[in-house]
């Protein structure tokens, strides 16, 4: 990289930038911060010549180029910081050969590594054959406002690609299609309550007897009895990948099934596939299913909300004719996320990943995934870096760190890929 410190400077500008979500003011939606952030960014642009946009301030674009468009988006908000780092989180810390600060890898480090390879290919004096669209984001991390307000203002490209996933590329992303089901008011039993959020499996459920109950049911199903508690514990894993992880809620319907309450088609349906959702399957993987935050609703009954993910070219529509005959009253909850799948051989898929096997020397295959990035706001999105495959940033965790080597090599494939972009003549 021609001006590695130059970088290193800016980058520690813009992680001084608390960019955390907060309540919007006037002509900030996303707050102060966020904005500061937003417009940091669009000056540096413009300081290296390029023309850029600005949306409300709710998202930004530097423009390059001419042709067929390309689209690029990340973000520059950050998830917040509690109090176990061990370095500042908004400040660029050097140590070990790391960088360590909040938005270093997701996704302040990869938006500027971005901004620099764009400008090494305007620098050159390359022909650049291709309209690069490159979309600065700011409510990534808090429900896609920015998004939404650029749809209503601009139409998005095509093809593009998002540096805020991983290496090599991926191709396809699951659909979310969340769901709950509710399970009328038990005789003997409260309502069953456990879990965390809605996308990780339940670890921890309980429900409590309304009298006595049969305690030799317990071991059967390792459960304790405490406090007047009945609890099951399970092991937590992404919602993305269910079989990773033990469900807290099995055992206790189980429990209730053999203490005379009335589950049977939750335990079948919900647990054991009876409707055999889970059983669809393409090159992308399976759909998968878990049911993991369960809470009273309001006739004393339990709610069951589901994480489903579905792989395209799978569509909800196939999942809800398999639903269709189940006895359970489901509803939907969130259905915008749908299956997303950018030809795997396709011009654009193998043009990210040439850039990232020819600058690695390694020869992997493009990826698919059932977590969700900011790559699907593209009709043909992929997610491309700044996470190596088994390199582990620390993302939304303390001590979020990228070590040096691999911000060098991660600005080498976005520089090969963009010119790469800029040189192909015909279009995607
Ligand atoms: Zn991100």
């Amino acid at each position: 990289m021609q001006n590695f410190n130059e970088f290193i400077k800016d980058l520690g500008e813009l992680i001084a930038i608390k960019s955390v979500q907060r309540k919007a003011e006037k002509d900030a939606p996303f707050g102060t911060d966020v904005k500061n952030a937003l417009l940091w960014f669009l000056k540096k642009a413009e300081s290296f010549g390029f023309k850029t946009i600005n949306y409300d301030n709710y998202a930004g674009e530097i423009v390059y180029g001419n042709g067929q468009e390309v689209g690029i988006i990340g973000h520059l908000d950050v998830v917040p910081v509690a109090n176990d780092w061990h370095y500042p989180p908004f400040a660029l810390t050097k140590k070990d050969g790391y960088y360590i600060g909040r938005g270093v890898g997701d996704d302040k480090g990869a938006m500027l590594l971005t901004l620099y390879a764009l400008k090494e290919l305007k620098d050159s004096g390359t022909v650049c054959n291709k309209k690069i669209r490159f979309f600065v984001g700011t409510n990534e991390e808090s429900g896609w406002e920015d998004v939404k307000y650029l749809k209503t203002k601009t139409t998005l490209p095509k093809y593009g690609f998002s540096p805020d996933g991983n290496f090599p590329v991926s191709y396809a992303e699951k659909g979310f299609y969340y769901v709950k089901a509710n399970i009328p008011p038990f005789k003997n039993f409260g309502a069953i309550t456990g879990g965390t959020v809605i996308n990780a499996v339940c670890a921890k459920a309980s429900v409590r007897p309304k009298g006595e109950f049969d305690k030799t049911l317990l071991a059967k199903y390792g459960l304790t009895y405490n406090s007047g508690e009945i609890i099951s514990l399970g092991v937590a894993a992404h919602g993305s990948q269910p079989s990773l992880g033990k469900n807290a809620i099995l055992p206790l319907l189980r429990f209730l099934k053999d203490s005379g309450e009335d589950v049977g088609d939750f335990i079948d349906y919900l647990f054991l596939d009876k409707w055999e959702i889970c059983s669809m399957k393409n090159a992308q993987g399976y759909v998968t299913f878990s049911p993991n935050l369960v809470k009273e609703n309001i006739d004393g009954g339990t709610e069951i909300s589901c994480d489903m993910r579905i792989p395209a070219p799978f569509t909800v529509d196939a999942v809800k004719e398999k639903m269709k005959n189940c006895p359970l009253d489901i509803t939907v909850i969130d259905h915008e996320h749908p299956p997303v799948m950018t030809e795997k051989d396709g011009k654009f898929v193998q043009v990210l990943l040439k850039a990232y096997n020819e600058t690695t020397s390694e020869k992997l295959a493009p990826v698919s995934m059932g977590g969700s990035t900011f790559a699907r706001v593209f009709l043909k999105g992929c997610a491309f870096g700044p996470e190596f495959p088994n390199v582990n940033f620390h993302l939304h965790e303390a001590d979020e760190r990228v070590k040096e080597e691999h911000l060098l090599t991660a600005y080498d494939i976005y520089k090969k890929a963009l010119f790469d972009l800029a040189a192909l003549k015909e279009d995607l």
